[in-house]
């Protein structure tokens, strides 16, 4: 018997880390690589959160604290979830876990039992089904394509959902298609969710700030508020305040769920890093007007990037809502040869020799459940994606 631990068999390790790990390994041998594997924004963390964090050391708030959260913390998000999204929440239904991650882990680990199933819609955020193995359930994928913008349909979900179903995981907007639901789209999901009351909502905000051309984010317990007893709303700061490295998250929900992931957090990690909890206060409490900023920069890439991958032979970019990814179709690219003699079999063996070939980092389709694709984060200057958009168009205009 295996010294190691037989739920790894059910695993495997972060894709996307994966190819951060191999671009990095080739530039440093030598090679000039641009990465577009990134899932975090190149803006530096605000300075008015970072003086709080340093205010924080001075005022020597540097012990341990209530291990889901401290209380102006919990304050702060309860205020949040108040103005932004029309949801009253007490600081005893809120968690807060070292970052987005362990929050989604924490409430799966605190409420799946073998055999429950996880709806998960494809394209996923990688993390979804290996945290619901890991955790001991079941995930069952769902395929929302580009055919229907890569939203899953109510009639869909529907034929997903089983009396063993647990869980139905949500991300609008999306990592990594980028898709986000109209309050429209999302009622029509939230209907269905209402003829099931044994089904119950993660949903997974992380990208809410991130949305452009006027677009209004939504969440499931706003739009179906009889759905809030069983909706578990999860957010954080990683993504819009420049925040990754701090590694703060958050949830509100009905308190019996809170308290199962405060017992698990409390048996792991303990507490988030008191430093980060006063930067999370500032970020929350602080001033906003940077958010509208960045995205005007973010959308300009965006932009510029679904118009040269359009332009590019066999390839098929659909133009998303939000977050700071596009998950373009390489359809058109599959069965062809590269220069180097390579035949395109699938979306993963285009991105190795995308990377190999021509130094461009991009996810494979594979990893995220949807193929044949690609995942491009924008999150990188002007001048690396439209060099990267340049390389991907010669190199689809050099396979036979
Ligand atoms: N959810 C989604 C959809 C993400 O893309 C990410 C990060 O890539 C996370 C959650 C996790 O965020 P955090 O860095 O706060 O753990």
């Amino acid at each position: 018997m295996s010294f190691l631990s037989a739920t790894l068999d059910r695993v495997k390790p972060s894709p996307t880390i994966a190819v951060s790990t191999k671009a990095r390994e080739l530039k440093a041998a030598g090679k000039d690589v641009i990465g577009l594997g990134a899932g975090e924004p190149d803006f530096d963390t605000p300075d008015n959160i970072k003086a709080a964090a340093k205010a924080a050391i001075d005022a020597g708030k540097t012990k341990y604290t209530a291990p889901d959260g401290m209380p102006e913390l919990k304050e702060a998000i309860c205020a949040k979830f108040r103005r932004e999204n029309g949801l009253e929440y007490t600081p005893a239904q809120i968690s807060v876990g070292t970052g987005g991650k362990q929050i989604l882990y924490n409430a799966l680990m605190a409420t799946l039992n073998p055999g429950d199933e996880v709806i998960i819609p494809a394209p996923y955020w990688v993390s979804y089904p290996d945290m619901v193995l890991l955790a001991g359930g079941e995930p069952v994928v769902v395929e929302a394509g580009a055919e229907t913008s890569y939203k899953l349909t109510p009639g869909a979900l529907e034929a997903a959902i089983t009396p063993k179903t647990k869980w139905f995981i949500f991300n609008s907007p999306s990592n990594p298609t980028g898709a986000a639901y109209t309050w429209d789209e999302l009622k029509a999901l939230t209907d269905v969710l209402m003829r099931h009351p044994q089904v119950w909502v993660m949903t997974d905000d992380m990208y809410e700030h991130l949305v452009y051309d006027g677009f209004e984010f939504c969440t499931p317990a706003q739009v179906e508020p009889r759905l809030y007893d069983r909706t578990l709303t999860c957010n954080g700061v990683s993504k819009a305040y420049a925040m990754t490295g701090w590694r703060i998250g958050y949830a509100g929900g009905p308190e019996k769920v809170i308290a199962a992931m405060r017992k698990i957090q409390s048996q792991s990690t303990s507490n988030p890093g008191s430093i980060s909890q006063w930067a999370a206060v500032e970020a929350l409490n602080g001033p906003q007007d940077f958010i509208p900023a960045n995205n005007e920069v973010f959308k300009r890439r965006r932009n510029m990037v679904v118009e040269m991958l359009n332009a590019a032979d066999g390839i098929s970019c659909p133009m998303p809502e939000g977050a700071f990814y596009v998950y373009p179709s390489i359809a058109g690219c599959i069965g062809k040869i590269t220069p180097a003699g390579v035949r395109v079999t699938d979306d993963e063996v285009f991105a190795t020799a995308l990377l190999e070939e021509k130094g461009v980092a991009v996810v494979f389709g594979a990893a995220f459940g949807l193929s044949p694709c690609f995942r491009v984060s924008y999150a990188t200057s002007d001048e690396n994606l439209k060099e990267a958009c340049t390389r991907i168009q010669d190199f689809c205009a050099s396979l036979t």
